[in-house]
């Protein structure tokens, strides 16, 4: 029999891990991913693995994104000598994100050890540190995407384009099980039709066993085009006032969408003439790579490369890797356009344009990302009037537009179209990366629609994929009452969270429409239709 241990993302949207074994005992990882958001959340970064890393065959990564790749160092540092297999882009990525994130946890156990020490109490190794990093580095394989590899015990998989970021992918694996071939299928992150830069994802036609995301499970994404028109009007509204527009972006993807758009505006004449800068060594660095990978671009990329344009620049761009250039940004008066890392505003420079413009009337912040429970960006999106930056509470007086239509993440209706192309293969479904309230939904979406089994795992389950007997929920149901107690939890928190956000919303905190306000209203109806 095969099974599926849920490591990570199940539940949530982060943390990313699957354990996959046969019924020879051979294992292979799919994921290894940071756990991110609140302090609660984190502390499952720490904990002992639930298997042996030594007995790991290989790892097969999805994407460069820390919330899938983030734990490899410490997999590695615990005993972990097997190849991780991911796309070319994917292992060119990993190289400086690996790095960059050991270097935070160093930073991260130094501050702490100082306070430990502070008051008698000992210092704290970091979770992984540069060495490991480098040991992973060492580690990661190149595979082209497309191509049928079969490892040493016999398990095969292939990568297909996913279309999230640069380089993702979804993965097929094929396993022999009593003489019978088992395809499995994991989603990674799913990307949206008609994103930008990156082509549309693989249509995958068949499985047995879907392991799809549903981080927008409960959302349909504004259009793009209001999108557009949002971020015009956003720099708009702070060069009118003389002040910044500060837009918080993950250093991978988000950052050349960003990049990829100001530049057609730029070329379009609609870029006001003020200076942009990229504020984040990390994102220059990932940038630079987008531009060695640019076989990997969609074909609109391709057309303007065509013309011997770089679909990232524009004349007024500067990259500031030095703290130096950086501090400048601040000092120097007037309207400009400044995206930094991190993405949720929780680490690096995007931290200090907050402190300096988040409580000027007349500046605008630029939300265009998920934002999980817990982080800075939520609190912002959420419509707080104060928000701690350095620990010092920071009022928020600047206009926060929060545009949806940027998402790499495809929305309910690109996540059942994907879902919809294996119905005819009648495959069981598993619901992962999503909070309870999404993945319920979509489950409920994919059950009336397509007739499939779903089943949304908790944290640690493990799943016996047997295609001989249906999925028994209720057995699953009645074997973890103290699980389903827990996802019972998690809804409930949800469903509060979505009406302390209408609240505010309605209070006029925030920055919501009525269309935003009945979409919220929306998703709290359904997640208390599905609790009952
Ligand atoms: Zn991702
Ligand atoms: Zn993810």
């Amino acid at each position: 029999m095969i099974h599926v241990t849920c490591l990570g993302a199940a539940g949530t949207v982060t943390g990313s891990n699957y354990l996959v074994e046969d019924s020879r005992g051979n294992k292979i990882l799919v994921d290894c991913g940071l756990f991110q958001g609140s302090r609660e959340m984190e502390k499952r970064n720490w904990m002992d693995w639930d298997f042996d890393p030594r007995e790991i065959e290989a790892l097969l990564l999805t994407h460069a994104h820390l919330d899938h790749s983030g734990r490899i160092p410490k997999l590695v540092k615990d005993g972990f000598q097997g190849k991780i297999m991911t796309s070319p882009p994917t292992v060119e990525l990993c190289q400086i994100m690996l790095l960059d994130s050991a270097h935070i946890q160093e930073m991260d156990a130094e501050w702490q050890s100082r306070k430990n020490h502070r008051q008698g109490k000992k210092g704290i190794a970091p979770l992984y540190d540069t060495e490991d990093a480098q040991k992973s580095i060492q580690l990661l394989t190149p595979v082209e995407r497309d191509r049928v590899v079969t490892l040493a015990s016999g398990i095969k998989f292939r990568l297909r384009n996913a279309g999230h970021i640069l380089g993702s992918s979804l993965i097929e694996v094929w396993i022999t099980d009593a003489d019978r071939e088992v395809k499995l299928v994991f989603s990674g992150d799913l990307g949206k039709q008609d994103q930008l830069i990156v082509r549309d994802p693989h249509e995958v036609i068949d499985a047995d066993f879907l392991f799809v995301e549903s981080t927008y499970g409960n959302r349909l994404h504004r259009s793009f085009p209001e999108s557009k028109a949002e971020m015009l009007e956003a720099i708009q509204y702070a060069l009118s006032n003389n002040e910044k527009v500060i837009i918080p972006a993950f250093a991978m993807e988000r950052t050349q969408e960003i990049l990829y758009l100001l530049a057609e505006f730029s070329r379009e004449g609609l870029l006001p003439d003020i200076p942009v800068y990229l504020d984040s060594p990390l994102a220059i660095k990932a940038t630079e790579i987008f531009r060695k990978n640019e076989q990997y671009y969609d074909e609109d990329a391709q057309a303007i490369l065509d013309q011997g344009i770089d679909p990232l620049g524009m004349p007024n761009l500067t990259f500031t890797p030095s703290t130096e250039e950086s501090i400048a940004i601040n000092e120097k008066p007037g309207s400009a356009i400044v995206i930094a890392a991190s993405g949720m505003c929780t680490a690096g420079r995007i931290k200090h344009h907050l402190k300096h413009n988040l409580w000027r009337p007349g500046a605008s912040i630029i939300i265009a990302g998920f934002q999980a429970q817990g982080t800075t960006g939520r609190k912002i999106v959420d419509g707080e009037k104060f928000v701690k930056v350095f620990r010092e509470d920071v009022a928020v007086k600047a206009k926060v537009y929060t545009i949806g239509g940027f998402s790499a993440h495809a929305d309910q209706a690109g996540l059942l179209e994907w879902v919809g192309n294996f119905a005819p293969s009648n495959p069981r479904v598993f619901l992962v990366h999503g909070e309870p309230t999404s993945a319920q939904i979509l489950g409920q979406k994919i059950e009336e629609q397509f007739h499939l089994e779903t089943h949304i795992p908790t944290w640690k389950e493990t799943l016996t994929l047997n295609l001989k007997e249906p999925m028994q929920k209720s057995t699953i149901v009645e074997a973890m009452p103290a699980d389903t107690d827990q996802t019972m939890l998690h809804s409930l928190a949800a469903i509060e969270g979505e009406l302390t956000r209408l609240r505010k919303s309605i209070e006029g905190g925030g920055t919501g429409t009525t269309e935003r306000r009945l979409e919220q209203l929306r998703s709290v109806e359904e997640a208390l239709r599905s609790l009952s």
